[in-house]
């Protein structure tokens, strides 16, 4: 049986108010799955708020993370910050980040590095833009951002991390990459990490995220090659999260 991670992304968004309802609903719906791993990612401020307000089975992921240690870097947050703070997983390398951020191959890769050495479990974001899409640059796209990581830190810190494929074209749009289009990318990304390790290639999670709601999740997650989601716009309405997650539940149980 496959394990499912369902991952809430809520970006710059939420209010004391809002996060306090919508935590307490998922509270009340989501039960401990040793098979489903839910992952609330708040902005840096709310981790606390989240942290006393979550039951445990919500695990507590942040949206960033500095890649150097402590000291002068002002506005920065640090892998030992967070561990400090209960948090368990990092996004890496969001598209956002990468595109408004300057987040490039290399700083991504001391991010991993980074979050690897406070006991932080990254989640790698890797994806192509529509035009790379339409001029059939994706798979050599995103082997580059995963090669570039691998290259730089080593192969062995992938048996602690989680890859999420989000093609930017379907992250914010109500576009949805096909389940068949997001395997085919998720099977190849396995086939890159075979080129170094066999054993992590089979057993690292390969989540898929853009535009992830109730009604498509089951058909993605069905994949052989899709272990779960990175949810943005979804994850901020209450129903449409929990019904991702029940959906999840369904599957495992099917
Ligand atoms: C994301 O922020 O990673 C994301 C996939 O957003 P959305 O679900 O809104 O497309």
């Amino acid at each position: 049986m496959k394990k499912l991670f369902i991952v809430a992304n809520w970006k710059m968004n939420g209010s004391k108010k809002s996060n306090e309802q919508l935590i307490n609903y998922i509270n009340e719906k989501i039960y401990e799955n040793p098979n489903i791993e839910v992952i609330i990612c708040p902005p840096f401020t709310y981790l606390t708020q989240i942290t006393k307000l979550k039951t445990k089975s919500i695990k507590m992921g942040a949206q960033n993370i500095s890649e150097s240690q402590n000291g002068a870097f002002t506005g920065e947050i640090s892998g030992s910050i967070l561990q400090d703070m209960s948090v368990d997983y990092v996004i890496i390398g969001h598209s956002e980040r990468r595109q408004m951020y300057n987040d490039t191959n290399a700083v991504i890769a001391q991010k991993f590095e980074s979050a690897h050495q406070n006991n932080l479990i990254p989640i790698l974001c890797v994806g192509e833009s529509l035009n790379e899409r339409k001029t059939g640059k994706t798979l050599s796209v995103v082997e580059s951002q995963i090669k570039s990581v691998i290259e730089s830190t080593r192969i062995e810190l992938f048996t602690k991390s989680i890859i999420a494929y989000e093609p930017v074209w379907a992250i914010g749009t109500g576009e949805t990459a096909s389940p068949e289009q997001a395997e085919e990318v998720h099977s190849n990304i396995r086939s890159i990490i075979e080129e170094y390790d066999s054993n992590i290639a089979t057993s690292i999670p390969i989540l898929y995220g853009g535009s992830v709601n109730g009604a498509n999740c089951k058909d993605l997650f069905k994949m052989n090659n899709i272990n779960g989601g990175l949810i943005g716009g979804a994850s901020l309405n209450e129903e449409e999260f929990v019904e991702i997650y029940q959906k999840a539940e369904r599957l495992i149980n099917e």
